[in-house]
C-alpha cells in the first residue's frame, strides 16, 4: 500500500455543469489522497489533513485539474500535422495515406508512439481514443508503448478494404487481425481495445457487418469511426447507399450505433441523425481545430445537447492543428461563438475531461478525481507566459480558466501525473 497526497487549488467537474449547477467541485487549498494510484479522499485541505496525520502531502502550486482525455486522434499522423491546402477526401489522398503505409514498419510504429505518447503526457492528455492504421504492428507498438507509461489508452486496427492499394485490408483480415488484438491487449493494464472502421467510405458491406459481428462479440470492446465529417463524403455516402435517409443509417444497418459507439465530428446531422445517436447512446467526439482546419464546418454542440448526446473533445490530431485539449476548449468556444452559443469555462473543462470519460464508458475510472476513479491529474500554471500571467494575476477563477483555455497550450501544463505518479514536468 503506498499513500501519497497532493495540496493545491483543485478544480474538477465530475458530472454536466449544463445539467446539474453543482457540479463544479472547487478547493482553494484542497487535499487529494491516493493509494496505489487510485482517489481515496479529495477535499478541503482543513478539512482532510487531520484525517491523515502521518501524511506530508507535497505542496504544487499551480492550478490541478483532471488530466485531459482526448476523445478522438490519430497518432500515425503526428508527423502530417500542419499540412497544407486540402479538405478531407484530398488531405486523406494527398497527405495522409501515404504516411500511414509507413506503419507497416514495427521501428516506425514504436518511435513515432513513444513520441506521440510523449507529447499527449506535455499537454497534460492522460488518456486517449487513438486511431492507428490498418497494420496490426502499428496497434502493438502504441499498446506497447502505452502499457510501459501506465496510461488509459484506448485503440484499434483500422478496417479499411476499400482504402487505397498500399493500406487495404480485406474482410477476413479485419476479423482475424483485430480478434488477435483483441486477445492480445483487451483489459491489459489501463488498454482497452476499439473497433475501427475508418469511415463508411471505406470499408466495403461485408467488412462493415464483420464489424458490427465484433463489436457484438466482445461486450467490453468500444467501436470508433468518423461520421458527417464533411459535405463532399456524406454525399458520397449517401450516393452508395441510396435508400439510407442519412449517413448514419449506414452504420446503423450494420450494428455499428450503440452505446460503446463513438462518431468523430457529427456536424451535417439533422435531428433525425442526432435522435437516433441520443436513443443509441452513443458519443460524439467534438473536434473544432480539425473542423476549422479542413473546413468541414460548425459543430452544433447544442443541437447535441437538445437530443442528449454523450460529447467529448477530441484534437483529432493530424487534421487537428494542436495536441493541447486547452487550445481545443478555445477553439471549441469560438465554434459555438459562430453557432450563437456562450460555451461556459467550466463545461469546457468538463468535455476535455469528465465529459471524456462518459462518451469512452470509463466514468467510473477516470475524468473526475472522485473517490475510486484513477488519480490521473494535472498541474496547470495560469501564469505560464507573460501575458497569461498578466491575464489572470488577481482573476477569478471562471476567468483564469478561460484566459488557459484561449491563451494556454502545452506551455501551461507543468506537470503530468499519472496514476498517482509524475509522468511529466515542464
Ligand atoms: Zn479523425
Amino acid at each position: 500500500m503506498t499513500l501519497t497526497a497532493f495540496r493545491a487549488e483543485i478544480l474538477t467537474v465530475p458530472t454536466d455543469p449544463a445539467q446539474s449547477p453543482d457540479a463544479i467541485q472547487h478547493y482553494p487549498d484542497g487535499l487529494l489522497v491516493v493509494e496505489d494510484g487510485v482517489v481515496i479522499a479529495l477535499g478541503h485541505y482543513a478539512d482532510l489533513a487531520p484525517r491523515y496525520p502521518d501524511l506530508a502531502p507535497e505542496i504544487l502550486p499551480g492550478l490541478l485539474v483532471p488530466g485531459f482525455i482526448d476523445t478522438h486522434i490519430h497518432y500515425p499522423q503526428t508527423e502530417r500535422i500542419a499540412a497544407h491546402g486540402e479538405q478531407l477526401l484530398q488531405w486523406l489522398e494527398t497527405h495522409i495515406f501515404p504516411a500511414e503505409a509507413a506503419f507497416a514498419d514495427r521501428a516506425h510504429a514504436d518511435a513515432i508512439a513513444a513520441f506521440f505518447l510523449d507529447e499527449l503526457l506535455r499537454n497534460g492528455t492522460t488518456s486517449a481514443l487513438v486511431f492507428a492504421t490498418v497494420h496490426e504492428t502499428s496497434v502493438d507498438a502504441l499498446f506497447e508503448a502505452a502499457l510501459s507509461r501506465n496510461m488509459r489508452i484506448i485503440s484499434g486496427k483500422v478496417l479499411m478494404d476499400l482504402g487505397p492499394p498500399t493500406l487495404r485490408d480485406t474482410p477476413e483480415t479485419a476479423r482475424s487481425e483485430t480478434e488477435a488484438l483483441i486477445a492480445r491487449w483487451q483489459g491489459r493494464g489501463r488498454l482497452g481495445y476499439a473497433v475501427t472502421p475508418r469511415f463508411v467510405l471505406t470499408s466495403s458491406d461485408a467488412q462493415l457487418a464483420i464489424a458490427g459481428d465484433l463489436v457484438a462479440a466482445h461486450p467490453d470492446v468500444l467501436m470508433h469511426t468518423h461520421m458527417a465529417e464533411n459535405p463532399g463524403e456524406c454525399a458520397a455516402v449517401l450516393g452508395r447507399f441510396p435508400d439510407a435517409r442519412h449517413y448514419i443509417d449506414a452504420y446503423d444497418r450494420f450494428g455499428l450505433v450503440g452505446p460503446r459507439s463513438l462518431f468523430a465530428h457529427c456536424i451535417h446531422m439533422d435531428d433525425g441523425a442526432m435522435g437516433r445517436m441520443g436513443q443509441a447512446g452513443a458519443a460524439i467526439s467534438f473536434c473544432p481545430t480539425s473542423n476549422l482546419f479542413l473546413g468541414s464546418g460548425l459543430f452544433d454542440l447544442a443541437h447535441a445537447d437538445r437530443f442528449g448526446v454523450k460529447t467529448g473533445l477530441g484534437s483529432d490530431v493530424g487534421a487537428g492543428t494542436s495536441f493541447s485539449l486547452l487550445s481545443t476548449q478555445g477553439e471549441a468556444y469560438k465554434v459555438c461563438q459562430m453557432r450563437g452559443a456562450v460555451l461556459d469555462p467550466f463545461r469546457a473543462l468538463y468535455l476535455a475531461t469528465a465529459g471524456g470519460a462518459r462518451a469512452l464508458g470509463l466514468s467510473d475510472r477516470i475524468g473526475g478525481l472522485q473517490v475510486g476513479q484513477e488519480a490521473d491529474f494535472i498541474l496547470l500554471d495560469p501564469a505560464a507566459t507573460p501575458l497569461l500571467a498578466r491575464r489572470t494575476a488577481g482573476a477569478s477563477l471562471a476567468d483564469r480558466l478561460f484566459a488557459l483555455q484561449i491563451l494556454g497550450d502545452d506551455r501551461a501544463v507543468a506537470q503530468t501525473y499519472i496514476a498517482g505518479k509524475l509522468a511529466h514536468t515542464r
